[in-house]
């Protein structure tokens, strides 16, 4: 970890004049414009290192969702930095249209040893939306290769979060990501109920549900017709449905309904992957083999943008043997060789730090801990795998009335976490996810702010 770094302090006049020029040039994904202006502009961060992140007044915080479940090794790893430096000294770039790069080999192949079972051929990309662009295509062709070209049917879940690409979106089932203001989206897309046990959508408890939300996959299947449904696509454990973890039988149950239907199943392993839950990838908890799996964020904790597809052999072997299987599709950075060094660093201090384990261990010891929040009004449930957790926060514990997206004591909890030096995601759920070198130290400080702010924001409601 680099401890000797330090960027200059900003005097207090450059600082607001950058958060002016934000406000002025610099276009915020998801934010309202008017609420940066209320803010005085986005916070701006100048300086990681480990678990932690200074701003350009000098005042730190925690990363406790590692940038958006994303920074898995921690910040300021120059080990990094430097293999990516020489690197771009050595080739900056070369198109994997017509050449392999030594990084994009090397990468590939040690993807293809990590991931489970037979899924050893990578298509690599720059992000989460373009992995899942490109699983969609795979998909498509597969079936189109295969002699089934009617099969251009997907189902993905309810609440679930995919990107926001057009594709990606047209799969996604949030409500927060307003899917109908971009419509008309792609056709053919089918959407499910999902795992949300907490707030189950047909009001029923496990496991006397028998594992309804699975059933409601095959059922959508054969309502459209089986030979029309090309794939089924699901992240492991649903982060945008605050972090819920399916129960046991919920991924064995869909693997065996694909097979049956001939569908191929797709794991978005894009937050999942890489340790964060306490395997290294997600559907490893359920022993299973998806046909496709979707991967980014984790897999070079951001040091450069990379995302892919691992596809299994029976999956890859049907591009082979004409013009006509070609997959015709790739992005110029595909394979970036900048990108494929980060990625491999990474997974090499993720092996050699036993992060994996780290995450297994301080991720129960984390959820132990929130868990004991539930005494508090305001929680209405917690929920968490490895380190990713979520504390669903609610209006009135008893009916499990939820606050709306804009509710003023939400915003006020999230200003209050970040006063207190901690970086969340807080929808009406409160997410964390630190870097996976966490110790027992850290998930106290995390979770000890985390109280004083609900604290906070029920003697705001007058609890
Ligand atoms: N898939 C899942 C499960 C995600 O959580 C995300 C982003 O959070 C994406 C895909 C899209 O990734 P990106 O933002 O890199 O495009």
């Amino acid at each position: 970890m680099a401890d000797s770094r330090s960027v200059p302090q900003a005097t207090t006049a450059e600082a607001e004049e950058l958060r002016q020029i934000a406000l002025d040039h610099l276009w915020i994904p998801m934010r309202q414009h008017d609420d940066m202006v209320a803010q005085g502009g986005p916070p701006i961060i100048v300086e990681g290192n480990g678990i932690r992140l200074t701003d350009i007044k000098g005042k730190t915080y925690i990363d406790g969702i590692a940038g958006m479940w994303v920074v898995n090794v921690g910040h300021g790893r120059t080990e990094i930095a430097d293999a990516v430096h020489r690197q771009l000294n050595t080739l900056p770039y070369a198109s994997t249209f017509v050449a392999a790069t030594v990084p994009a080999i090397k990468l590939a192949q040690r993807l293809a040893k990590l991931a489970p079972g037979d899924l050893n051929r990578v298509f690599l990309a720059s992000g989460g939306s373009e992995a899942v662009e490109c699983a969609i295509k795979m998909a498509r062709q597969y079936h189109i290769n295969a002699g089934q070209p009617q099969r251009s049917k997907f189902i993905a879940r309810r609440e679930s979060y995919h990107g926001t690409s057009m594709g990606a979106l047209s799969l996604m089932g949030s409500p927060g990501m307003h899917r109908e203001r971009y419509e008309p989206l792609l056709p053919n897309m089918r959407h499910v109920g999902t795992i949300y046990c907490y707030r189950c959508a047909w009001g029923l408890e496990y496991p006397s549900c028998n594992l309804n939300c699975a059933q409601d996959v095959e059922r959508m299947i054969e309502f459209e017709g089986p030979a029309t449904v090309a794939a089924v696509i699901a992240e492991p454990i649903s982060v945008s449905c605050g972090v819920s973890v399916p129960q046991p039988e919920y991924w064995p149950r869909l693997r065996e309904i694909c097979d049956k239907h001939g569908v191929l199943l797709i794991a978005d392993e894009v937050i999942t992957g890489f340790g964060r839950t306490g395997k290294m990838f997600g559907c490893e908890h359920w022993g299973i083999v998806p046909d496709m799996m979707t991967f980014a964020k984790g897999v070079s904790s951001g040091y450069q943008p990379v995302g892919g597809v691992i596809a299994r052999e029976s999956v890859a072997t049907m591009f082979e043997g004409g013009p006509e299987k070609t997959f015709t599709h790739g992005f110029t950075y595909s394979g970036h060789p900048a990108g494929a060094v980060a990625a491999l660093v990474n997974i090499d201090i993720i092996e050699r730090e036993n992060l994996v384990e780290n995450s297994a261990t301080m991720g129960q010891y984390m959820l132990d801990r929130l868990t004991a929040l539930k005494e508090h009004p305001m929680v209405g449930d917690v929920r968490g795998l490895g380190l990713l957790c979520a504390v669903e926060l609610v209006k009135d514990k008893a009916t499990k009335e939820k606050f709306s997206p804009d509710d003023p004591i939400l915003k006020s909890v999230s200003s209050k976490v970040l006063e207190l030096g901690l970086f969340v995601r807080i929808s009406d759920n409160l997410f964390l996810a630190p870097p996976l070198i966490v110790g027992k130290s850290d998930v106290d400080e995390m979770v000890g702010i985390v109280e004083k702010a609900i604290t906070w924001g029920e003697q705001e409601m007058g609890y």
